[in-house]
């Protein structure tokens, strides 16, 4: 087994003394890897994939808060509809209005996060300032989604002051918008910058579970 017991042990504790929450990003991974954290109290998980959440779902232990961190496609999200604690890359309004349908067939509420394109050089998914505007004008017309944050992924660059900079700009934004409770920024290699730049929540997969394919 891969998972870095240790290293988990570690970021735990310094995260609870930050009241950060830690999302334990288990994608490619087995149910083992998952289980070993869950033992040692983990319960939120992050996955990417729609079929190896639901797999993954199916028998893993019910009181897992499973977050979906991966670009949704409008025709899966019936799948994930029914469990599923937080959607975090919620990047259109088309996909606001599906998941909205989808909580509605399921009798809930979901929890979403709007993901905000920050990244200088890649081209990557999310919103810009316009579309996040257009996604709370929306908002009265959707009972069925809840939006508690935003989410947003910095540049994959060795420059700290460049990743400091987009995750103080998604910073800015994210007060702004207010009335907001989660700030999903921060990843292996840079979540230390993203909780200085005020992140409420870090996904972490590679330096728990080990590297992926
Ligand atoms: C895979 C992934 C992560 C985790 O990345 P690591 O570098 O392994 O910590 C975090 N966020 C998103 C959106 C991801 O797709």
């Amino acid at each position: 087994m891969a998972v870095n017991i240790e290293k988990y042990k570690e970021i735990s504790t310094d995260l609870t003394g930050k009241k950060v929450t830690l999302v334990a990003v288990s994608k490619t991974k087995p149910n083992e890897d998952i289980q070993a954290l869950y033992d040692l109290g983990q319960r939120d998980f992050g996955e990417n994939y729609v079929q190896e959440l639901v797999d993954k779902h199916a028998v893993l232990p019910k009181d897992i808060h499973w977050h979906f961190i991966g670009h949704l496609q409008t025709n899966k999200i019936k799948y994930i509809a029914p469990f599923v604690h937080l959607i975090h890359g919620v990047d259109s309004l088309k996909l606001l209005q599906e998941i909205n349908k989808q909580a509605a067939k399921s009798g809930r509420i979901i929890d979403c996060l709007l993901q905000v394109h920050i990244a200088q050089e890649e081209t990557e998914f999310g919103m810009d300032e316009a579309e996040l505007e257009v996604a709370r004008s929306a908002m009265a017309e959707l009972s069925n989604v809840h939006i508690v944050g935003m989410m947003g992924m910095a540049s994959f660059s060795d420059d700290p002051k460049k990743v400091r900079g987009e995750f103080h700009y998604l910073k800015t934004l994210y007060t702004k918008y207010g009335e907001l409770r989660i700030l999903s920024m921060g990843m292996s290699g840079d979540y230390t910058i993203a909780i200085e730049e005020g992140s409420t929540m870090v996904r972490i997969g590679s330096l728990l579970f080990g590297a992926r394919n």
